[in-house]
């Protein structure tokens, strides 16, 4: 990471000092510590505050700054807390990036695609439509080169981000009447946000943005056809199956989103060594108990609903080959603007491809298998 060797400097400095500290008392005494800088072992308390995007009845999204806060707090023995706000308290849901960037909070929980009019290319932080799954996303982020791409772009920013777990292939959504291929998309009235919903308005929907609140009350006087949210555990907290029966899937524009810890480097910068790899195990900890905490609860939460009546359908091959090709127009169409967008859009395409080779081997050719004989 581009911020390591200043962290190690900072390091050695301290630990120098530290080691000062034990040879001599009158040398340690002499210097004030704020001059000095404190060694890791004697290290300051450091208290940040973060805000997330996402409601607290969000739990498995909101859950995982609060596994970050915990953990980070277990770990530096109460010395390195994060006060976690959720969204809307400090600042609004949308204004994340924007309070770590002013330095208003050390930290934000976000969806970096929320800020693509900041910047296109944040989209990739998270997932595009036709992207990569959970792993393949996570994969591409921490091992393939993504993070440090996109750590690139935030740096203009101030800032730099940690993945904070990933949602899993979402549901496409809620719909009042059935859509058998794309033509039935013409005029729906669609509540679904970002890159998402430009496709859909390029295959004809009339396309709503509605805060989480907003949605069911549209859906049930009419003034929307249909909705996206997550997934079973999330969407079943919100109601929509008692105003819209037909359940539809895949959500091809989320097929693996990856949430953000947005951190001001600034304040990265300032922490000691030790605290930084806390924070960097903890954010990676927070993530993988988010995945889990999806993966375990939506099984349970699909058969519930269907229980309840919903009819599950499943998007035709006819509706995702339109859209996945109205997906990578618009991607291309971006990429020729800007020279930063070309270069990840060229690199995640690549990764994309071979991940997709591999999955289709092993992977996917056992979970056919095991799906079809249960
Ligand atoms: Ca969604």
């Amino acid at each position: 990471m581009s911020q390591d060797p200043i962290a190690r400097r900072k390091f050695l400095r301290h630990s120098l000092v530290g080691a000062a500290a034990v040879a001599g008392t009158t040398a340690a005494c002499s210097k004030p510590e704020q001059e000095a800088g404190p060694a890791v072992h004697t290290q300051k308390s450091v208290t940040w505050r973060l805000a997330s995007s996402f409601p607290r009845g969000l739990d498995t999204i909101f859950g995982a700054a609060e596994v970050l806060a915990e953990r980070l707090e277990a770990m530096s023995d109460g010395k390195f807390r994060i006060r976690v706000y959720p969204g809307g308290e400090l600042v609004p849901n949308l204004q994340v990036l924007d309070a770590v960037q002013q330095g208003t909070v050390q930290v934000g929980h976000t969806a970096s695609y929320y800020y693509i009019g900041k910047n296109p290319a944040l989209a990739f932080d998270t997932c595009v439509p036709f992207g990569m799954t959970s792993r393949q996303q996570t994969a591409w982020l921490t091992e393939g080169g993504g993070l440090d791409l996109m750590r690139s772009v935030f740096t203009d920013f101030g800032m730099t981000t940690f993945p904070a777990g990933n949602t899993g292939a979402q549901m496409g959504g809620w719909f009042k009447r059935e859509i058998s291929g794309p033509g039935d998309l013409q005029g729906l009235k669609m509540r679904i946000p970002g890159l998402g919903g430009q496709v859909m308005s390029r295959l004809g929907a009339t396309v709503q943005v509605l805060g989480g609140s907003d949605i069911y009350p549209a859906l049930e006087r009419g003034a929307i056809d249909a909705t996206e949210w997550v997934g079973p555990y999330d969407d079943a907290k919100l109601g929509f199956h008692k105003v819209a029966k037909y359940y539809y899937y895949p959500g091809w524009w989320e097929p693996g989103p990856s949430l953000s810890y947005l951190v001001n480097l600034k304040a990265w910068d300032a922490l000691p060594k030790s605290f930084q790899e806390m924070f960097t195990a903890a954010a990676a900890e927070s993530a993988t108990v988010m995945q889990a905490r999806y993966d375990h609860q939506n099984p349970a939460a699909l058969a519930e609903l269907l229980k309840e009546g919903v009819e599950l359908r499943q998007f035709s091959d006819e509706l995702m080959a339109a859209a996945q090709k109205s997906s990578f127009e618009m991607l291309e169409e971006q990429a020729v603007q800007d020279a930063t967008y070309r270069k990840i859009f060229d690199a995640w395409s690549k990764a994309r491809e071979d991940a997709y080779r591999w999955l289709s081997t092993a992977e996917l050719a056992y979970s056919r298998f095991a799906c079809e004989n249960l």
